[in-house]
């Protein structure tokens, strides 16, 4: 029987209190319902950190990308403390200055901006998704 995972797991930290937070989430939406729908997997982080036991089984199942808003990085370290090491990891707030993005960004009343954020980060998701199922790390559909 084949044991190699069919999924990427991809989790976004809950961020609401930062407009980063929301991008990252919107992002993952993107590549779970438009750019990647039959290879991701995903669950809800408050669920996670209140310590369910089949969430937590997550990481040990499937290998992790973790899509963070800033350098807390509570996705990544909810993840390694509680289920596995990540496969990979996002820090939007690094990758917003790897960018050169310096205007501010809204939480509350998100625009354009804040749309091309969430789909340039769509991108950097699915470039590492591909990268994981290069790797043979998933079983391809
Ligand atoms: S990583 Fe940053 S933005 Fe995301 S939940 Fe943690 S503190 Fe909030």
């Amino acid at each position: 029987m084949d044991m190699q995972p069919k999924k990427v797991g991809v989790l976004s930290c809950s961020g609401e209190a930062e407009a980063e937070g929301t991008i990252c989430r919107n992002a993952v939406r993107l590549v779970m319902e438009k750019y990647r729908p039959d290879v991701v997997t995903t669950l809800c982080l408050p669920l996670y950190l209140a310590g369910d036991t089949g969430e937590r089984e997550f990481a040990k199942k499937f290998p992790v990308i973790s899509v963070d808003g800033c350098g807390k990085l509570c996705a990544r370290r909810a993840t390694e403390k509680y289920s596995g090491t990540v496969q990979d990891a996002i820090d939007l707030r690094a990758l917003l200055e790897e960018w050169g993005v310096t205007e501010k960004l809204s939480r509350s009343h998100p625009g354009e901006l804040e749309d091309k954020l969430a789909e340039r980060l769509a991108a950097e998701i699915v470039k590492r998704i591909d990268a994981i199922i290069e790797d043979g790390k998933i079983v391809e559909r």
